[in-house]
């Protein structure tokens, strides 16, 4: 087991890990999720004692990771940077890396043939695509036959197929009882996954709960409604004190809202709907709000935001795209014909005011 406690890592003036605490348990894929600069790969390297701590410790099985004797039989790594001489070939990659742990040559082969890479086994790794250094950075971390696995981002840059596979490795790795730490800047590779997620943003712990759970606390749902008789949808809503908020097209969503409810409100008031559907936000819209304080930067302006400043739409979401509920307005403050406005993503944000 992966124990950090109080973990902290200062870079000058950036404060890259802040008093982290958590546990990576046993027997499931454990998802390391946070924003470009959160601190995944600090932390991730701290636990492999390549970085030292500012303050706090880390701990695996117990024991620091310098403390271990033949540390690949306890912990494999892939991290970010890839740690390979070019001039050798996979196969005496893995070979050096076994003999230096005690590994029997035999194991080299094994590994070789997992990850795919026997046919180029003798090639030199300078030759060798993204997706094949990240075949030959998992053969490695897999060599000791560690009951810990960790992975800095391993599916960056990867093409479908070898996405695939690297899913399906880490699950098959968790099912056979090993502890598989894997972080990622993407909520929706998570989902696919990850049992359990860690959130860190700016360093410091956001969330540490189950993927189901995260699902329950974060899929909000809502009620879209299209109208050609907007203004009179408002007024009903407002009479029934309903709160709505713009959606997409000229849309409006009511957040929690009930269905039938809401169908029969608008046929008591003589509203005529185009659309009357049930929506889900999406678990990225669920990270990209629990994180959106902690984004270092954003799309476009690329200018570091004060802390607590509201950000603008994710990025690559265009105006006006569902974006994460919560910066609701009244219909009661609607223009007649107005267009909708669209939600900031902010979580706290207030309502616009009318100018
Ligand atoms: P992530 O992996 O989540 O993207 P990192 O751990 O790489 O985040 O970085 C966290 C923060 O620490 C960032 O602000 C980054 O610029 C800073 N940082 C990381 N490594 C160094 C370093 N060697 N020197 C100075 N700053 C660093
Ligand atoms: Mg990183």
């Amino acid at each position: 087991m992966i124990e950090l406690h109080e973990l902290t890592k200062r870079y000058g003036d950036t404060l890259a890990v802040d008093r982290l605490s958590f546990q990576v348990p046993q027997g499931v894929v454990t998802g390391f999720l946070g924003p470009n600069g959160a601190g995944k790969s600090t932390t991730m390297r701290m636990i492999l004692d390549l970085d030292r701590p500012t303050s706090g410790s880390v701990t695996i099985d117990g024991k620091r990771y310098g403390r271990l004797s033949e540390p690949l039989k306890y912990i494999g790594a892939l991290l970010e940077a890839k740690a390979v001489h070019p001039g050798r070939t996979a196969y005496d990659h893995l070979l050096w890396l076994a003999q230096s742990n005690r590994i029997p040559r035999s194991r080299v082969d094994e590994l070789l043939d997992l990850v795919g890479l026997t046919s180029v086994a003798r090639k030199r790794s300078r030759g060798f695509s993204l997706g094949m250094g990240q075949r030959l950075g998992i053969a490695s971390a897999l060599l000791g036959d560690p009951e810990i696995v960790m992975f800095d981002e391993p599916v960056n840059g990867l093409d479908p197929e070898g996405i695939l596979w690297i899913r399906n490795l880490m699950k098959r790795l968790a099912a056979e009882g090993r502890t598989v730490f894997v972080s990622s800047h993407l909520m929706s590779e998570m989902a696919l996954t990850a049992d359990h997620l860690v959130v860190i943003g700016r360093g410091r712990l956001l969330a540490d709960l189950s993927m189901p759970e995260f699902i329950r606390q974060n899929s909000r749902t809502a009620v879209r409604l299209r109208t050609p008789q907007p203004e009179r949808l408002l007024d009903a809503l407002d009479s029934a004190g309903i709160r709505v908020e713009g959606g997409p097209e000229g849309s409006y969503e009511v957040v929690d809202g009930d269905l039938a409810k809401l169908g029969e409100l608008a046929a008591a008031n003589g509203v005529v709907l185009h659309e009357l559907s049930p929506q889900q936000a999406s678990l990225e819209e669920a990270f990209m709000q629990m994180t959106a304080d902690s984004v270092q930067y954003h799309a476009g302006g690329g200018t570091p935001l004060p802390p607590g400043a509201a950000p603008g739409n994710p990025p690559g979401t265009a105006p006006g795209a569902p974006g994460a509920w919560g910066a609701g307005w009244q219909a009661g403050k609607a223009g007649p014909g107005g267009p909708p406005r669209t939600g900031t993503g902010a979580p706290n944000a207030k309502p616009e005011e009318e100018n």
